[in-house]
Order: structure tokens, then C-alpha cells, then sequence
């Protein structure tokens, strides 16, 4: 593990001894306060990447926590599939999906959670708890349940029943709130100052990003190099901050000689992030960023994203942006990445794939171009949300005649 040099506050700069301070600046307060955790980089001596570690903590050299403190379930570690005949029609170099729906719990908040759980052991908090639209919640409820440690879950009324399913299963508290994503982050973050629960909330916990970035590492030890563009779905910020993170510092320890172009997409309903990155290239201030949410893609209905500054500066500093898509434009490229691709993602993980199209069409990417689509959650998350407008399989009778029929009908 690498002992973090300072947690320093994304707003006033002002730099903390690690481990002093959990979640915020207290004289920016939340969430302009929120922390980086910041390290001496440099290649010299550090096992990096360490071909001993399991999934995630094959990085460990550049994680604030080591894994002799992780609980048993195996984050990270996920595929990358090349996938030439998309490229081609896509007219790009090449086109990879790094596939985070089959992280341990069906999402890449896996990432995320491992490392926040590692830390809270090895600072001896003995309960932890999170708010989140479903994926964040059940990943913490999956590690705590491996490792014996009592978590308290809030998640907004219209998170879908499977996700619920499964913080059920794992034997999670698990609070239901009569109200937004947004509401149940400010219950959750009051109720764990009230009972000293360890919060892993996204955007609020900067363990979340330290995680999250360990997709970056991946990405860049499977392809030799770093790709010219990532694309990747946003709701509060968390996952987008880690992916660039996770660049920045390779180009900063001298692993890679530059960073791709990170590209953020948000549903047109909930675009809070990609509005405060039109606000900033304007030279306005990032915050606030507060504004109504509604969209099919539940993971990614944010209205107050709370990783907003690093989501937005972080893209910056990599020369990416920010692109909108329709619900309409998501639940197709669900359905589409299923079928072209034989990945099922949720509508949300699968909003990469639906702003490629436009990237092209814009000219932002094209034939100079290896681009990675980061797919975010399973689609067993929310099956009925995929599938969507789709024809029921019909009902036959036990017989050959039936399936002769079927085959003529449908080829
Ligand atoms: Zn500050």
C-alpha cells in the first residue's frame, strides 16, 4: 500500500494529515470540501502493478490500504473484450468494453466498496453505511455481509426491486426513503454523524474514488498503453473522478506518457454534472450544482451529484467532456449491447455505448481512435427496465410442429 502524503480539499487546496479528517473540509464544508487523497508518485521501488495481487490489490502500491485488510470478495480484475466488428462500423481504431458487470455484487461500485471497507477496518470502525440509487448499496451490503460487519443502507423509494433483493439477502439494514436519491444521501450522511457509522456514500467517502480508479490501471495493463478516449456513465461523479484518477496518476508516477480524453454521459434528465462542466468552461463556479432528476436509468438519477467538482475538473484535465442522451437513446443501446456485443448491462451502464454514436457524429472521435467503454452494471440489476418494449417469447405446446412453425415464422 501507498501511505497517502495528504488528504487535500478539492475547493481551498488546504492539505490534511491522512487519516485526520474522514469525509470534508470543515471550513468548506460538503460538498465543496471534499477531499483527494494525494500521494508521493513516482515509479522508484513501488510494486506496481504487484502480478501476486487478487483483482484490485494487484495495484496496492497506489492504494491508501493494503490487502491484508480486505474482505474476502474479489473486486476488480474484470475483463476487457475487444470488440473489432463495432470498431469497424463505429469507424475507430479500436473499441474495447471493459466489462464491470461482473464485479462480485454486478456492479463497479465493487471497486469502490472494497477499498472503503478495507480502510474502515483498518481504522477499527466497527459499522459502516452508505445512501445510494441501489448498485453503491448493494455492494456495501455484500462486503459487509463477508466480512461480519453491520452496514445501514438508505436508498430512495424507486430503486428497483432487485437491487432492494439483494441488500435483503445480504442482511443489510436497509432504510427505504419516501423521497429522492438526494434526500436519502443527506439522511444517511446525518444518521452516521448521530451513530458514528463509517459512511461510504459516493462522492462523500474519498476512499470511493481511491477505489474506482483501479478500472484506470486495469484498462492501462491489459492494453500495453492507454487508450485515446474512456467513455463512461455519470450520476454523482464518483466512478468518472476514479476513472481519471486513475490516468492522472499514471501520467504523474511516469507508468504512461499522457491520459485519454475521458468522456462523461448523462441522461438529458439528469444532467447536473455535464451542466456544471458547460458552466466551468464558461469560467463560472462549479457549485452549485442542484437541479431536478428524472430518467429510466435509476443508477445515474442524480440531481445533486456530490463528486461534482472532481467529475467536472478531473475531465477537464484530460481534455474529455460531457455528453446528454435520451432515455429512449439508453434503453436502446441497452438492447442493442445485448444483442451486437452479448453483454447485458443496465440502461445506465450501457449509456457509453449510447453516446458513442454521437461522439462520432460530433467528430470527436474517429479513425485515430482506440476507445474503452466502461459498462458500469449488470442488466440482471433491473431486467425489466432492459428489456423494455421487447416481445414477450411466445407460449408453445410440447411439440415439434409447434417449434417447426416457430422457425418458419422467425427464421
Ligand atoms: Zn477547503
Amino acid at each position: 500500500m501507498a501511505e497517502p502524503k495528504s488528504f487535500r480539499c478539492v475547493t481551498c487546496g488546504r492539505e490534511f494529515p491522512p487519516w485526520s479528517v474522514d469525509y470534508f473540509c470543515p471550513r468548506c464544508g460538503f460538498p465543496a470540501g471534499n477531499l483527494e487523497v494525494r500521494y508521493a508518485l513516482g515509479r522508484g521501488g513501488l510494486d506496481f502493478p504487484d502480478p501476486e495481487g487478487v483483482g484490485l490489490w494487484r495495484y496496492a502500491a497506489l492504494l491508501p490500504v493494503g490487502a491484508e485488510h480486505a474482505v474476502r470478495l474479489r473486486a476488480g480484475g474484470t475483463p476487457l473484450y475487444p470488440c473489432p466488428e463495432l470498431a469497424e462500423a463505429f469507424g475507430l481504431r479500436g473499441l474495447w468494453l471493459k466489462d464491470d458487470t461482473l464485479q462480485p455484487t454486478g456492479s463497479c461500485k465493487d471497486r469502490g466498496t472494497a477499498v472503503a471497507v478495507a480502510v474502515a477496518r483498518r481504522l477499527g470502525r466497527t459499522a459502516l453505511s452508505c445512501a445510494s440509487t441501489g448498485n453503491a448499496a448493494s455492494s456495501l451490503a455484500g462486503f459487509c455481509a463477508a466480512g461480519g460487519l453491520p452496514c445501514y443502507i438508505f436508498v430512495p423509494k424507486h430503486a428497483p426491486a432487485p437491487k432492494v433483493a439483494q441488500l435483503v439477502a445480504f442482511g443489510a439494514r436497509v432504510f427505504r426513503v419516501d423521497g429522492t436519491y438526494d434526500q436519502a444521501f443527506a439522511l444517511a450522511l446525518a444518521a452516521s454523524q448521530e451513530f458514528g457509522w463509517y459512511n461510504r456514500s459516493d462522492g462523500l467517502n474519498p476512499m470511493v474514488v481511491e477505489g474506482n480508479k483501479t478500472v484506470a490501471f486495469e484498462i492501462w495493463e491489459e492494453l500495453g498503453d492507454v487508450p485515446e478516449a474512456v467513455v463512461v456513465a455519470v450520476g454523482d461523479g464518483a466512478v468518472i473522478a476514479g476513472v481519471c484518477k486513475g490516468f492522472l496518476e499514471l501520467r504523474e508516477g511516469g507508468w504512461a506518457a499522457r491520459v485519454p480524453r475521458v468522456f462523461g454521459v448523462q441522461a438529458e434528465g439528469a444532467a447536473a454534472v455535464a451542466h456544471a462542466f458547460a458552466r466551468y468552461r464558461r469560467g463560472e463556479p462549479i457549485l452549485p450544482a442542484e437541479e431536478p432528476a428524472q430518467t429510466l436509468a435509476d443508477s445515474i438519477c442524480v440531481g445533486k451529484p456530490a463528486d461534482v467538482v472532481k467529475a467536472v475538473r478531473y475531465v477537464a484535465e484530460t481534455g474529455g467532456g460531457y455528453v446528454t442522451v435520451r432515455d429512449p437513446e439508453l434503453l436502446a443501446a441497452a438492447q442493442e449491447l445485448a444483442r451486437r456485443a452479448g453483454v447485458f448491462a443496465e440502461p445506465s451502464g450501457a449509456a457509453p455505448y449510447a453516446a458513442l454514436q454521437r461522439l462520432v457524429r460530433e467528430g470527436q472521435l474517429g479513425p485515430r481512435d482506440r476507445v474503452v467503454l466502461v459498462l458500469t452494471g449488470s442488466g440482471l440489476k433491473d431486467p425489466q427496465g432492459v428489456t423494455r418494449g421487447l416481445p414477450e417469447p411466445p407460449l408453445i405446446p410440447p411439440d415439434l410442429r409447434a417449434v417447426r412453425e416457430g422457425v418458419e415464422r422467425c427464421g
